[in-house]
């Protein structure tokens, strides 16, 4: 046997691209474009090199007490990891490899086919409807399921499903974990947090890379009932007893805490959101409602593909998807106002360029 047939080869995820040059209009990633709270700022800034000498806390005894208080949720029933990509990844591996198809929507966070192949768990995608929206009957099939995993709001969508939708799957799948991945929930709609007390099998993800503006930091959290969560707990001490380090599990706690500054941040996202929202709607963009930090955009006459070197070109990153049905969309994370007013003025021109009425 030649070397390369024991070695196992998977296809990855690929991450938007992070550019290394300046002057770049990043809205690839769903990046906060304000800085985390002056509250992180100091706790860093006042972090001994001398506490690095030592592992960190490997139950992350701070953060979890911050997400605790903020939350109302006790400690036991919260996991804390490297971005909620790691806690999903772990997650997968926890809850999703005990038999049969693990079921999520067609579109949708693109991270989740590549984690059930990482596993070998089978997957069954559920078509979005026309509009992308989730229909809760397409999940509470009799089939056995490995499990079931909804983003809300979704993504690249931005689109929230109420939670009587939330409240359907899970009644309709005892004895199933369905984890709600609510990294955008800050933007809009409301959390299915509530819901832990009444369903056994709900598992809610969250992150402080969005909201909080700690994308380079590396944190995610999961909410959960204690029985999963400790199953959780062993599988992360299976594979690394220390997954957060020190500045995350301290920096961290002090950004949960300040919980004005996310109100603040989130609202003046939300404002930005809204203004880009009638802009692209004036140049004949159509999209779904967001609940999120992007907008998911296609335009009438312009193709997607188009767009989005026009824009690069012009040095605007955003995020594209060369898939089926939604090919032709654009995700365009909301920036700054003075980002904003610049990539306005850019899709102006590249519309105005392309013979498309403006
Ligand atoms: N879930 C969804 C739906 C996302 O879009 C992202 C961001 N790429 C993540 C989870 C992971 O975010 P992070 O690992 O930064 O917490």
């Amino acid at each position: 046997m030649a070397l390369r047939d024991k070695v196992r080869f998977i296809t990855p995820y690929t991450p938007g691209e992070q550019p290394r040059e300046s002057g770049i209009i990043k809205l690839n990633t769903n990046e906060c474009p304000y800085p985390p709270s002056p509250e992180f700022a100091r706790t860093m800034a006042q972090i001994p090199p001398e506490s690095f000498r030592l592992y960190p806390d490997p139950n992350e005894n701070e953060l979890r007490d911050a997400l605790s208080e903020v939350y109302g949720i006790p400690k036991e029933r919260i996991y804390a990891g490297v971005g909620s990509d790691e806690v999903l990844a772990l997650a997968f591996l926890t809850f999703f490899t005990g038999g049969g198809p693990l079921l999520f929507p067609d579109i949708t966070y693109s991270f989740y086919p590549v984690w059930a192949d990482l596993y070998q768990i089978p997957v069954r995608t559920v078509p979005l409807d026309e509009d992308f929206r989730i229909h809760a009957e397409d999940y509470c099939t009799q089939e056995d399921k490995a499990g079931i995993i909804i983003a809300n709001p979704n993504a690249p969508t931005g689109l929230y499903a109420g939670l009587d939708l939330i409240e359907r799957i899970l009644q309709a799948n005892p004895g199933i974990v369905v984890i709600v991945d609510e990294a955008y929930i800050d933007f809009g709609g409301e959390s299915a947090l509530p819901l832990i007390d009444k369903y056994d099998n709900l598992v809610v993800v969250r992150t402080c890379s969005k909201s909080r503006s700690l994308a380079g930091l590396r944190i995610g959290y999961a909410f959960g009932p204690q029985m999963l969560m400790d199953a959780l707990w062993a599988v992360r001490n299976s594979f690394n007893s220390y997954t957060l380090n020190h500045a995350s599990i301290v920096g961290g706690a002090a950004a949960v805490r300040d919980t004005a500054y996310l109100k603040q941040t989130c609202e003046r996202i939300i404002a930005t959101r809204e203004r880009l929202a009638g802009e692209l709607r004036a140049m004949g963009f159509t999209f779904p409602p967001s609940s999120a930090n992007f907008i998911f955009a296609k335009h009438e006459t312009v193709p997607g593909s188009e767009i989005f070197a026009a824009l690069r070109e012009r040095k605007i990153f955003v995020r594209r998807w060369d898939l089926p049905r939604i090919g032709d969309y654009l995700r365009i994370t909301v920036g700054s106002d003075a980002e904003t007013d610049a990539l306005v003025a850019a899709l102006r021109e590249i519309i105005k360029e392309k013979g498309a009425e403006v």
